[in-house]
């Protein structure tokens, strides 16, 4: 194939003879024709909302995206690194390699229907309180808009969707990561359902957790006690370790737990037990000191009980790198695509919505959604497992209002916005942002380099190693009861 070669910034950019530039003219249309389309993908992003499986049980929400992507043209691989439902889609060729990170998975217990009250929609069954519906989709819509483009300009680049699985506490990223499916990724972009318009500059809460199980002998309760060991004993010297534990820790760590299993009868001395706990810092190395304390506290309860304990590290995922030059595109194109405005009866919703709202310290008011925020340093009380790529490869983070702002992430309120029009909002800004920042990526080397050189930056002087044993296998089953 003939080449020319063009400026572009401060590179030198590889085209082919028929390719076109991009123009501003081009831009437009790109967002006009991704307004048209919004309706569709906002009917996909309703069918996933509905599916609202959980970790490594999207089985109908991967396949409806693999589908939309197929449909599309992309050529997908499914059920790769041993998830049966993870997905690579991909389309286009050569360099640069755009990944878009697309997730699905709902939360236990957060079933909700799309009202402002409180109201499930199957009692006791999962929901989409992380809108990770709208996260999904809207990765897929950018990815499919932006390649339309491309290939209308003839343009080099090859664009991939990467469908992850079990964001929530399932790290699904970790082990496509670590099967190479990304070693040839240039830049990786994400963004996040919120309750607002924001480029992410922050970093987020590394977190290891595991499920702890006591094992004792079973007695008559009342008639042979003293036969018996307590395995719900030791879990509760367990707890109440960690509770102790929390005053000698740094302040902004964050510890929490279930029990899910703590015996048959109380007329049966418990022989198992089993509590599934979490523990957080931003910083990895001040984390595992916490977590040394906290396996400690688990052998404490087994020691006093005369009962087993064993661990299983369900996951572990980093604090997330920020990447200065990805953030400062990505909030240039937020900016050009604008906040949005509520309907009268998105306006009734919201304002009915804000009613159940908890006091927050740092509210943002009904109506921010129509503008954009700065991006900002800092931590956010978060945890995902986007973490572990961002400090593999350069990753761009946003944060798309289509939660009513002031709503708490992973409550029934977020779920009943991702199943209404203000998330389809949301997700179609977040849609359109990261189009034009793929846009930029693939038609301007300087800033491929520039995403480089910023997570050289902040990488440098860091140690990453996955808490994630090599040879862990994907927890498939972590969400059984
Ligand atoms: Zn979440
Ligand atoms: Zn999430």
């Amino acid at each position: 194939m003939k080449t020319i070669v063009a400026f572009s910034g401060a590179a030198l950019l590889s085209l082919p003879a028929s390719a076109q530039p991009i123009r501003e003219a081009d831009r437009t249309k790109l967002l006009q024709t991704m307004d048209a389309k919004a309706a569709h993908y906002g009917d996909l992003s309703r069918r996933i909302w509905e599916f609202s499986e959980v970790g490594y049980k999207e089985t109908q929400s991967a396949a409806a995206l693999r589908e939309e992507l197929e449909a599309a043209g992309f050529e997908v691989t499914a059920g790769v690194a041993a998830i049966p439902t993870a997905f690579v889609a991909s389309s286009g060729s050569g360099k640069p390699v755009i990944g878009i990170l697309a997730e699905f998975d709902a939360l236990p217990g957060l079933s909700q229907f799309d009202v402002p009250d409180r109201k499930p929609r199957v009692e006791g069954a999962p929901g989409h309180g992380c809108g990770h519906n709208l996260l999904g989709v809207g990765a897929a819509f950018a990815a499919i808009s932006v390649r339309d483009l491309l290939a209308e300009k003839k343009l080099p680049g090859t664009i991939r969707v990467y469908g992850t699985p079990a964001e929530e506490g399932g790290g699904g990223k970790i082990y496509m990561a670590r099967a190479g499916l990304l070693s040839d990724v240039d830049v990786v972009l994400t963004w996040h359902p919120g309750d607002r318009n924001q480029s992410g500059l922050g970093t987020t809460l590394a977190n290891i957790n595991a499920k702890f199980r006591f094992r004792g002998q079973p007695a008559h309760a009342a008639a042979s006690p003293d036969k018996g060991r307590s395995a719900l004993d030791a879990l509760l010297l367990m707890a109440h370790g960690v509770e102790l534990l929390r005053e000698h820790i740094p302040a902004e760590t964050r510890i929490h737990y279930i029990i899910t299993k703590g015996g048959e009868a109380p007329n049966v001395v418990p022989d198992f037990s089993e509590i599934y706990i979490y523990a957080r810092h931003s910083h990895m190395p001040t984390l595992d000191d916490v977590w040394s304390r906290i396996v400690k506290c688990a052998e404490a309860g087994a020691l006093a009980t005369s009962t087993r304990m064993e661990m299983e590290l369900v996951n572990s995922v980093y604090n997330t790198l920020p990447n200065d030059a990805l953030a400062a595109l990505v909030d240039k194109n937020v900016r050009r695509v604008g906040g949005f405005k509520y309907t009268a009866e998105e306006q009734a919703f919201a304002e009915r919505l804000a009613r159940s709202f908890p006091p927050s310290q740092d509210p943002l008011p009904i109506g921010s959604q129509e503008g954009v925020q700065a991006p900002r340093e800092g931590v956010s009380s978060s945890s995902t497992d986007v973490g572990d790529v961002s400090w593999q490869l350069p990753t761009s983070a946003l944060t798309a209002a289509t939660f009513v702002p002031g709503t708490p992430g992973h409550s029934w309120q977020s779920t009943a916005c991702a199943g209404m029009t203000i998330g389809r909002k949301g997700m179609a800004l977040a849609a359109k942002t990261l189009a034009l920042t793929a846009l930029d990526l693939f038609t301007d080397p300087a800033q491929v380099k520039a995403a480089r050189e910023s997570f050289d930056k902040r990488r440098a002087g860091h140690d990453y190693r996955s808490r994630v044993p090599a040879d862990q296998k994907p927890p498939l089953t972590y969400r059984d009861k």
